[in-house]
């Protein structure tokens, strides 16, 4: 993890926030490689999801909520973590964390009662000073906020989810939109969480970014999607319940999922399609992919089923939870029906329906930790981020060889051409050859052109691989399109000019 906090740190893609004044713990901001990534992905995401059904739409609420909408959501009383003070530093912290470190396996979503026991039974102590620790507790995560001043102050709260700035919404824009069910919206944005210990950097934040999608739909046809046939021979990756001892991960058809794991046919649909999403467009290696089956003690009690996506990271050792897919029944409109007097049923043909949800929720910032983690790779003279070309924060990188006879002016040149077809470029004329290629590896830029002297006399570019650190002419006419057919992975890379040995091996 430290190999990646340097890259990330030295290269510019996230470090903590306010540093020159120390710093805040749980607070990051995201550098120019990172803000560029995190871009691509959630343009990823949108096309890929919404585009899923022409009901889906996107909208931006704000994360400013007054009071009522928690205690409808139910986090004012149940957003809570269970917390743990020691006798003797007064260190808080996460009771369930603490047994975790203590006896290596998850203590996730039990009560600070049974925790309480726990800690009793196996005689834990503050993993900061060896003192003894007192009863578990709970502590709201909700960021609290008083709006306005004097007399007209109002109690409100950060928003710990997206999903309430959709619920909230959901009747003005089903009377906005065409009144049909299913209807998704959509919201790529940030949530709040006052974590009592956060750690792993990006993985657990205050201030993190979701990206999550929530599906109102008629219960009654749950049952079906007029579009499963074209995923039910689709293999899914599961570890379910029972090999939650082994770890294995069975591969299951998704017709298979429907008739021996009962799942219903409308959230397998979109289990194949989170998966689809991993392993076809962001590239994750499959091998690399589960979705974990939570059990019902790790189960909001709201949701009925619910499945994790995981990605295994190196740097956390282990299957660590990127996004979820949760079918959250009628738990949301119904808390927010009865606190606010409003109803939330809607009448198709004649049909009064109180709409379920289901809820692809996805974590953006542990997405990018992820892609990091995976691409990440250290060789004898050279680090390397060797993201898949949608993700990469600079699609190309152009550099003049050397800094005189009209090279520079070339490169310019190419670069304005290129810039123009929307590709995401970095311009670089300074130090040797071999220093900018090393550069470029450590941003994750996928490929890197050079202008030479040959340039001038026959119209041709070098073009080195990042991976393989091959080279290939090509001729500047089709540059562009040589270009996006490498980023999309839809040539190979020999393929795409005329291949050359480098005259410098070393440096290339
Ligand atoms: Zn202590």
């Amino acid at each position: 993890m430290a190999d990646i906090l340097d890259i990330a740190k030295r290269r510019g893609f996230f470090w903590q926030s306010s540093l020159i004044h120390g710093g805040i713990a749980g607070f990051y901001d995201y550098a120019h490689l990172g803000t560029a990534m995190k871009r691509k992905w959630e343009n990823l995401w949108r096309e890929f999801f919404i585009g899923l059904d022409e009901n889906f739409y996107e909208i931006e609420p704000s994360v400013v909520m007054p009071e009522n909408v928690f205690k409808a959501s139910g986090h004012l009383k149940h957003f809570v973590d269970p917390v743990v003070k020691c006798k003797k530093c007064g260190t808080p912290e996460r009771a369930d964390h603490i047994m975790e470190s203590f006896l290596g396996e998850s203590f996730e979503g039990l009560t600070a009662e049974e925790l309480t026991k726990l800690i009793k039974k196996h005689n834990v102590k503050c993993p900061k000073c060896k003192g003894s620790l007192e009863k578990a507790g709970v502590f709201n995560m909700l960021f609290p906020l008083n709006v306005g001043a004097g007399k007209s102050v109002a109690k409100a709260y950060l928003t710990g989810e997206t999903a309430q700035g959709v619920y909230v919404n959901f009747k003005l824009e089903f009377d906005a939109l065409r009144r049909k069910l299913p209807m998704g919206i959509a919201v790529i944005g940030k949530a709040f969480r006052n974590e009592i210990s956060p750690r792993n950097a990006i993985i657990r934040m205050r201030e993190f970014n979701q990206a999550e999608l929530q599906i109102f739909f008629d219960p009654d046809t749950i049952t079906e999607h007029p579009r499963f046939k074209e995923i039910q021979n689709y293999k899914l990756l599961i570890r379910p319940v029972k090999n939650k001892k082994s770890g294995k991960v069975n591969e299951i058809l998704c017709k298979d999922v429907v008739s021996k794991m009962k799942l219903p046919k409308f959230y397998v649909y979109y289990m194949a399609k989170a998966q689809q999403f991993y392993l076809d467009i962001l590239q994750i290696p499959k091998k690399k992919f589960r979705f974990r089956e939570l059990s019902e003690e790790e189960r909001a009690f709201y949701n009925k089923y619910h499945f994790d996506v995981e990605i295994d990271l190196d740097t956390l050792g282990g299957f660590r939870e990127v996004a979820g897919i949760h079918y959250r029944t009628d738990h949301d409109l119904k808390g927010h029906q009865e606190v606010s007097g409003e109803k939330m049923v809607v009448n198709l043909d004649g049909k009064n329906i109180l709409c379920h949800v289901l809820e692809l929720s996805f974590g953006v910032d542990r997405n990018i930790y992820a892609l990091m983690d995976i691409s990440f790779r250290e060789e004898k003279n050279r680090t390397v981020l060797s993201f898949p070309g949608p993700v990469t924060p600079i699609d190309v990188g152009i550099f003049p060889l050397v800094n005189k006879d009209r090279l520079p002016e070339k490169a310019l040149e190419i670069k304005n051409i290129l810039r123009g077809s929307g590709l995401s470029i970095f311009y670089d004329d300074s130090g040797s050859i071999g220093r900018r290629y090393r550069r470029m590896d450590e941003a994750g830029t996928g490929l890197c052109i050079t202008i030479d002297h040959q340039t001038l006399k026959d119209k041709t570019v070098t073009v080195r691989d990042r991976d393989t650190m091959k080279q290939i002419r090509v001729k500047i006419d089709k540059l562009e399109k040589a270009i996006k057919d490498l980023i999309g992975n839809d040539i190979k890379f020999e393929k795409a000019g005329k291949p050359i040995k480098p005259k410098t091996s070393k440096a290339s």
